[in-house]
Parts: C-alpha cells; structure tokens; sequence
C-alpha cells in the first residue's frame, strides 16, 4: 500500500504530493489526515497524508514511511478542505496551511518530549471492612491513621498532601497503593453561586433571531461597550450546549479580554478549552487535547483558534470584530472571519460578529442585508455615556501645558480626592520617540529599517519598535560629538514618569508592551488596578480593550493625533474605535464618566463623532470618503510588496509587477503605484508595493496566481501578495 504525502519542506514551496510505501506495521493505522515523518532526500521531514491507495506505477524504488508523528493529531476531513480553500484565497502553499491549522505544541512533540502531565494519587489496597479493622486495633492517632481514615471517605488523596515516611509505611504493609492519574492544567470549575441576568428586551430579541436560525447565516451585533454583548454570547452558547453541539468564540487579544474567559468559566466550567500563544507547551497540549476528546465543548481563544477541530459546531462568535488582529501578517494570511463563516456554512450554524465599531465592511454588508443585522442601543447594566471634552493643545502650549492640559489633571486630581480611578492613553510606548541633535540635525534611525530608534529610560537604551535593534544610550551626538541631543516625541514612559512628578501621592500602574513581557504580568496589572492598589493606569491601546473596571470615571486621551495620522486608509476607522472604545471604559457602573480627548485638531470630524458617541454619524462620513478614494466597502484591495535586500531588483521587480497586471487584469480595475511601501526599509529588506482595486474582475486572480508562481523560486525577489489586506 501507498500513501501520497504533503511534505514540510522548509527553504521553498514544495506544493507536490509524493509517494511513499506503507510499512507493514502502519497499514489499517495509517489515514488521511495523519502527520507522518519521512525521509525526503537524506533529511527527515514532517509531511500529511494527503491519500492512501493500493497500486503505483512508477519504476522507481519507494522510500518508506518512517512514523506517525502522533495518532490522535490529524487533520479530519473538514479541515483537509479548509486548507484548500485558504490555499486558494490566500495563494499560499497547502502546507503552510496544514501547518498553521495545527497547534505549534503538538510540533514540538516531534522531539519526544511527553506532555501528558500526571499527578500521583494514593488508594487503598484493602477493602474498607479490612482498613477499618485494621483502624480499631490503633489506639492514637497519627499520620498514617489519619492518610487512612482520609481514605476511608475519600476514592483517592493527593500523594503529595502526606508525609513520605508515612506513606512509604502503608505501602510497606500493602494497605495502601500509588496511582498516576492524566490530568489537565487547566482545570476551571464553574461558579455555583453565578446569579445569571435575566435578558432585556433587545437582547432577547437579539437572542431569539440567532438561535431560531436552522441555517448558516452571518449576524452583526452592534451594542456600545456595556451593552450585553458577551451576555448574548454566553446565553447562545448556552443553548447550543443544552443541544449537544459545540462552540467557538475568538477573542482579539486572550490576556486583554481575561475577564471574558472568566465569565465563561463561571458559566460552563471545564467545558471551556483556551487557546491562545501565551499559554505554556504543556497547557496547549492539553487543551487541545480536552478538544479531541470531547471534554471541551466550547473554545474561547485568538485567531489560530478557529481550526480548532470541534465536531458539530452550533455557533461561532467573533468578539470585536473590528480588531485587526484576526488578519494573519504573514503567510498564509488569512482572515479568520472568513475561515468562521466557511466553517459555519459547513456546520449549517449561525456566526455572530460583534463589536461597537464593526468595520465598515461589516456594517456595509449588515445594512444591505448579507448579514443580519442585531442592534444593542442602551447599556444593559448601570451607566451611561460618558462626557467627552475635546481640548485644544495648540492653546494649552501657550500656557507651557507640554503633555497634559489644565482640565485633564485638574480632572485627575478630583478623581485622586474621591478615590476614584482614571485611564490614560498614549499609543505610543517608551520614553521618546525620537531622538536628534540641535547643532548638528542628526536623528538616531534603525540601521535595518526605515525608522527613528525609540529612548527607553529605564533601561536606559535605543530601540527599534519593529526589528528589535538595540543600542545604549548616548549622552553626546555620535555624528558631531555636541552635548546637543533633543529626546522629542512623547511615549508612555514619559508621561508615567512626568504624572509622578506632579502627583507624586498618585499610585500609577503603565502597562504597555514593556511592562507585559513576561508571562501573567499582564494579569497582574490588571488585578492590581481591579483591586484598587493603584489610581491611574496609564498605557497603549492595549487598555482600551475589554476591560471593566468600575470606579473608572475619567478616561484622558493624551495625543488622539497619532493615530490620525498614520498613512492608511483605515486610520479614521481605526482612530473612531480606539477612542469610542477607550471612552466606553468611563463610567460603567454608577458614576458619571468623563473622556478627555487632548489634540491638535480639534475641529477633526472624527475627533467630533466620538465626543457626540455617534457610530452611525462617523459610518456615513467615511463611507462618502470610502467612496470617493474608491475603498473598501466600495472596491476590494489586493496589495502586492516586492521585496528585495537589493534595492535596485526590488524596484525594477516592482515595475515589472505592475506591466504584468497592466496586461493581464480587467481594464476596469486601478493599478496603484509602484510605490516605496509604508515601511520602506525593514530588516535591511527594501520593500516596494502596488495596490490593486477592484469590483469584479474574474482575470485578477488567475493574474496573481501567475505572478506567484514567477517569484517562488526566486531567491533574490520576493513577492508578497495579500488579498484584502488589513492596512495597505
Ligand atoms: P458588552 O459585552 O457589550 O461590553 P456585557 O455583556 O459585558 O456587555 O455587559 C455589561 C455589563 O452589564 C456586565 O457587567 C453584565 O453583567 C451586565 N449585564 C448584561 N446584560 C444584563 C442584563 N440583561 N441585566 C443586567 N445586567 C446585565
Ligand atoms: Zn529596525
């Protein structure tokens, strides 16, 4: 017998299947699906049985499979044809996309290491009738009557709450025996005491539309920050679980929406898996494992997390479905929202996506009714909308105001008196952002990217924010040697460090990509503050997502422009959502809430949609502007980087590009550039890029798949194409 196998070859793109002989051992074990070791050439490689066949024809000789690489991984068949669909929307190679749709744990097992985590248990080895006979014959008590008549009431105790002496004494006389138990390290039990809100009428309405749906069909959800969302989540996946199926639930971010995943395993206990990077190799392992097996029903985790191979999926929810993070960056890149609504037609079973400020494709498609369209007006618990201030800092400099204005820390002063907390928001980490020389002009830049080096005080060094490079901090200008250098630009650090000096009494916690490098320090910070141990949490949009805090009154907004002003078409989307969600944190529970949003454009629009808390008035000024630029929802977007450490091949690859689309797609569509990309020089890798836009146009993507297969085996030249893309 013969299996065809998908091989995992690392340095090119080996889309064949080839062929391999079953060893006896393995025939009637082997299946589709399975991962298996081979030898391809003299190295060992990973592949995927693609399909097992009785006859082959070719002269020559067969290499054998070496193993299976583990029986319980395998890809069934729903997932095999999921990776050709994203084979074909993506471009990538088939491979990748088996890769990407197996957790990296279950890679790692490649070198045996075991994960299974036991515990060791002790049981009697007697009957009851026996130990308690045994028992009366003692008079005293000690820790071997006691490890016994815990027995007695108990199945079995944990090894390790006994003293060994005591132990190894019943073992010596065969009344007790040693056994070694699987268990998950993860293992939540759900709340007895969990008092469940009874729906409003909106939410009920929201409730009834979804589970009455026998159908595949797409919801929206759109319900401001407070409004019930996760509580119409929860309710749903309640009764898909009353119904024997299963549920998927993806998060932006698992360690910012925590409290989320606590309110799920309150509800449902061990029947929630998570999924997400930040979990150990031992903990993947096992969750994944709690999937296969059918302990877990319901999955909560981030993007990879919707491959997870559940079996009779009755819902799949994308929380903030706006949040970018869903786009995979690299290959095969994806959109996990389209991977959730293939998956859903497969099921037959409903998927909602929900947010307070969908994406305008989203929304587009809820209006027009391709989706159906659910709608959250009011907050569910206590609260209300908060008060939005926009201030002026052009006017606020002339008073020396650098970073905060008058307002915003009279604001936090009160919020110091009555003992309530305040958020604030920089998105922009580290102390400056930008360091120059004011005799001589010079401006520290990343030597491999096209970038200004970032001052980090407390570590006292330069970094770049995209590729890592670091250098120590220097006190005079290595171009001219002056004692002149200027640190401009504000980062979070800074803004710490300067509240401290003003209100030194303030307990002030930052959380931003600095301060959340290590695991379960992100929690932490987030407890601290949730217990109050702290007035202000400063830090990047990190914070704005997801949390509840309810002494939170006072939100402030140091520098709304830098988001503004990042050159994307996504930039007033992405700026409305960061604020209208950072303002959503105001004042959830009894208190009234302020937002103070600093800036130097105070007439912007957007500025002005988020002080009135108007989505829809935001949603029609950018669509006329979608419309007009000739964006999405109104064009589709295929951006192509051609990517090169020789600047002069990326460039003349990139015009080359360009011609081959000009003669090969519909004349309707629009050719954009070629254009140094956004990031121009990254890594030492120069990068230029052309956009396509487009409505319909059947010739494009057998143009791209042309193209892709020109640069596959091109060492020097790489083509990097992302069909909708999530910023350009
Ligand atoms: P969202 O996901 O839209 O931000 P949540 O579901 O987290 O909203 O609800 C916000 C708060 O309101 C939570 O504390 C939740 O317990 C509470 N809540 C939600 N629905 C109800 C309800 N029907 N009755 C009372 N409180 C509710
Ligand atoms: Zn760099």
């Amino acid at each position: 017998m013969y299996a065809e196998i998908l091989i995992e070859y690392p340095t090119k793109k080996i889309d064949k299947y080839f062929t391999y002989l079953i060893p006896l051992h393995l025939r009637g074990v082997l299946k589709r699906g399975m991962k298996v070791k081979v030898y391809f050439g003299s190295k060992e490689v990973n592949g995927f049985v693609i399909s097992i066949k009785n006859d082959y024809h070719e002269e020559y000789e067969l290499k054998e499979i070496i193993e299976i690489v583990d029986q319980e991984l395998i890809l069934n068949e729903e997932l095999m044809n999921l990776g050709l669909y994203i084979k074909e929307k993506t471009l990538c190679p088939l491979i990748m996309a088996y890769q990407t749709m197996l957790p990296p744990s279950l890679k790692i097992k490649d070198n045996n290491t075991n994960y299974n985590f036991y515990k060791n248990y002790l049981v009697l080895n007697k009957s009851k009738e026996e130990i308690s006979s045994y028992l009366n014959n003692y008079k005293k008590e000690n820790n071997q009557t006691k490890l016994l008549n815990d027995l007695l009431l108990n199945d079995k105790v944990l090894k390790s709450d006994y003293q060994a002496y005591s132990i190894k004494a019943l073992l010596q006389k065969d009344l007790i025996k040693e056994i070694k138990e699987q268990e998950y390290r993860i293992n939540k039990s759900l709340d007895q005491t969990l008092i469940k809100n009874t729906l409003n009428e909106e939410q009920e309405f929201s409730y009834n539309s979804i589970i009455n749906t026998k159908e595949h069909a797409v919801f929206l959800l759109e319900g401001v920050t407070g409004s019930g969302k996760t509580e119409v989540y929860l309710n749903v996946i309640d009764n898909v679980i009353k119904n024997g199926q299963t549920a998927i639930m993806l998060v932006p971010e698992i360690t910012l929406t925590m409290q989320i995943v606590n309110r799920f395993y309150d509800w449902f206990g061990s029947k929630v898996a998570i999924f997400h990077s930040a979990l150990s190799n031992g903990e993947k392992y096992d969750e994944y494992l709690k999937i296969l097996r059918g302990d877990a029903k319901i999955v909560v985790g981030t993007r990879s997390a919707i491959f997870t191979p559940l079996k009779n999926i009755g819902v799949i929810i994308i929380d903030e479905e706006h949040s970018d993070t869903y786009k995979q960056e690299n290959t095969p890149r994806y959109n996990a929202k389209d991977i959730a609504i293939e998956r859903g037609k497969y099921h037959h079973c409903p998927v909602i996506l929900g947010s307070a400020t969908p994406t305008l494709e989203t929304r587009a498609r809820a209006i027009k009714g391709v989706y159906k369209y659910l709608h959250l007006t009011k907050r569910a618990g206590e609260g209300t909308l908060p008060n939005v201030t926009i201030v002026n800092m052009t006017d606020e400099l002339k008073k020396k105001n650098f970073i905060f204005s008058e307002i915003l820390l009279q604001k936090i002063q009160e919020n110091l008196n009555k003992e309530l907390q305040t958020i604030i928001l920089l998105n922009r980490r580290g102390y400056s952002t930008i360091i120059s020389c004011s005799k001589c002009g010079f401006t520290y830049k990343c030597p491999n990217c096209d970038i200004t080096l970032t001052y980090h005080k407390s570590s006292n060094n330069l970094r770049c924010h995209y590729c890592g490079y670091t250098i120590k901090n220097a006190s005079i200008c290595p171009n001219c040697g002056e004692d002149a250098l200027n640190y401009l630009g504000l980062g979070t650090e800074k803004v710490e460090n300067e509240l401290k000096k003003i209100m030194p009494k303030a307990r002030i916690i930052r959380m931003d990509q600095d301060t959340t490098s290590t695991k379960g320090s992100h929690e932490k910070l987030i407890q601290k503050f949730k217990n109050h141990e702290a007035d202000i949490l400063i830090g990047t949009q990190m914070i704005s997502k997801g949390l509840d805090f309810p002494l939170v009154t006072l939100v402030g907004v140091i520098n709304a422009d830098t988001s503004l002003n990042i050159p994307d078409f996504r930039s007033n989307e992405k700026t409305f959502a960061l604020l209208y969600q950072a303002s959503g944190r105001a004042g959830r529970a009894n208190f009234k809430g302020n937002v103070i949003i600093q800036t130097y454009n105070p007439d912007n629009y957007v500025l002005n949609c988020v002080k009135e808390n108007d989505f829809t008035k935001f949603y029609n000024y950018e669509m006329n502007n979608r419309r007009m630029l000739k964006y999405p929802p109104y064009y589709y977007l295929v951006s192509l980087k051609v990517v090169s450490a020789d600047y002069n091949l990326a460039l003349e690859n990139a015009t080359k590009v360009v011609q081959f689309l000009k003669e090969n797609i519909s004349k309707e569509s629009i050719i954009l550039g070629p254009t140094t990309a956004n990031l121009f020089k990254f890594n030492n890798l120069y990068r230029f890029q052309a956009v396509v836009k487009y409505r319909f146009d059947d010739k494009l993507m057998p143009a791209l798949k042309a193209l892709d297969e020109i640069y596959v085996n091109d060492n020097k030249v790489n083509l990097e194409i992302d069909i909708n893309p999530e910023r350009i």
